[in-house]
């Protein structure tokens, strides 16, 4: 029988109430199952906030093995009956903290922050999750088993930050220490590099990490628990009555994602695409969760009347503009500004050029950075520099959106009734999704008339 791989984020487990409906779920599968937990709530940032402490004081540390050490007491005091039980569960929680300790005590030490040792100290958020998970699971009459990425050669290309799961290389013993009929509890978000170190996977990884290990495993499906109903029309905190949507293609979850919705990771899709392994999303906050899905993403292309899903956006970023003539045509520059980008570490979104602009968009942290590197940078061929901070890009996104006419017009015309400029306009780059860019402070508006074009 497959397994399912089941995943249960940050806001799945904030409060004891969220642990019993974790507990809840998992009785309700009924079956084998691999289970990708996240960091509690809020402590991936709290040990992130750590770090900076440590280096000025070596009595935080201890401060954060008791924040931490109180978080879990409350779940293991109302999840685990009987005194000697409770010991032996903090005994082993105590030996983690101690390792996590042993970690920060070296940072304090060398004055520095190593990237191996800021990874292994950010994967503790999760590796204590799996491991109060198992514990409490195992309390509750559950044949379950903790494994964590370091034991079971879940490899990663790249060191740290930002790593890629190596599905070849990780495959085989991946499998074969998932392979019983249990429930097995893996911490998300890290995997080992090529030198054996722990490497994350990315800020919100752990989705990533679920789907790699969805895919690895073949998986029935990957299961996301989330305290929301699924994707929606739009943001509910922006329009009335957003629509639920309970079908997305693959290629519809990964626009949305990349243009801001929050739902999943945007790197959640790229490994179950391949392996047509569907991805199902649940509202554990519902008075009865069922296991029947609020939106179920997979191959099927549904064409709905709207053709538009939904319409979501991004904030934060700039658009670095590089004028001069025939800038767009010269062969080479692109190549330079890339390379350049590139070895100062800031990441290009996007690149929009004509005959006479190259239009770079980049995260507003990196605008300055950016714009003092081209100024610097010896282009003959740029004749003006026009840093432009504080945009948002608004998309629409649904199969057919290009195969059919007139949504990037309707968008438009939207925006523009409303008195609201589009200063770059997308269409066709995706056959799934268009955008406009607008000043972030008219982003509101902008996604309330262009929702009410596609859904009233
Ligand atoms: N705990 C990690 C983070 O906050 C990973 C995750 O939650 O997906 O980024
Ligand atoms: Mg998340």
């Amino acid at each position: 029988m497959k397994k399912i791989v089941v995943k249960f984020g940050g806001s799945n487990l904030k409060s004891n109430e969220d642990l019993n409906r974790v507990l809840n779920v998992v009785k309700t599968y009924n079956r084998p199952l691999v289970i990708v937990v996240s960091a509690f709530y809020g402590v991936t940032n709290y040990l992130e906030e750590g770090i900076q402490k440590v280096q000025q004081s070596i009595n935080h540390i201890d401060e954060i093995g008791n924040f931490i050490r109180n978080l879990k007491k409350e779940a293991i005091e109302s999840h685990i009956h009987g005194k000697n039980l409770q010991d032996e569960v903090s005994k082993t929680i105590d030996a983690r903290l101690e390792e996590l300790g042993n970690c920060l005590k070296g940072i304090h030490y060398i004055g520095d922050v190593p990237d191996f040792l800021e990874d292994k100290v950010l994967s503790f958020g999760e590796k204590l999750s799996s491991l109060l998970l198992t514990a409490i699971l195992k309390h509750n009459g559950f044949d379950a088993e903790e494994k964590l990425p370091e034991h079971i050669g879940l490899t990663t290309f790249g060191e740290s930050k930002n790593a890629s799961i190596d599905f070849k290389t990780s495959q085989n013993s991946v499998q074969k220490a998932l392979g019983e009929n249990k429930i097995y509890v893996v911490p998300g978000f890290y995997g080992i590099s090529p030198k054996g170190r722990i490497a994350l996977l990315g800020r919100g990884g752990s989705d990533y990490s679920a789907a790699s290990f969805a895919k690895l495993i073949n998986a029935e499906s990957l299961d996301i628990w989330k305290d929301v109903d699924g994707y929606l029309s739009s943001d509910p905190k922006l329009v009335d009555n957003p629509k639920k949507i309970s079908n997305l293609s693959y290629k519809e979850a990964a626009e949305l994602s990349y243009y801001g919705a929050k739902i999943l990771h945007p790197r959640t899709v790229e490994p179950l695409m391949e392996a047509s392994i569907p991805i199902r999303i649940f509202n554990i906050t519902r008075d009865n969760p069922t296991l029947t899905p609020l939106s179920i993403i997979n191959h099927e292309t549904n064409i709905t009347n709207s053709v538009i899903k939904s319409v979501t956006y991004s904030d934060n970023f700039s658009v670095l503009r590089l004028s001069g003539p025939g800038v767009g045509i010269k062969p080479g520059i692109l190549r330079r500004l890339t390379t350049l980008m590139d070895n100062h570490d800031i990441n290009i979104i996007s690149i929009v050029t004509t005959g006479t602009c190259i239009n770079l968009y980049l995260e507003d942290i990196d605008l300055k950075e950016a714009t003092l590197l081209v100024e610097e940078g010896d282009f003959h061929a740029i004749a003006s520099i026009t840093p432009l901070d504080s945009k948002s890009i608004v998309a629409i996104v649904g199969e057919g959106i290009m195969t059919n006419y007139g949504f990037v017009y309707r968008m438009l015309q939207a925006v523009t009734e409303e008195g609201i400029n589009a200063e770059i306009i997308s269409g066709g780059a995706s056959d799934v999704a268009a955008y406009i860019v607008v000043e972030t402070v008219e982003r509101d508006r902008a996604i309330r008339v262009i929702h009410r074009e596609f859904f009233n």
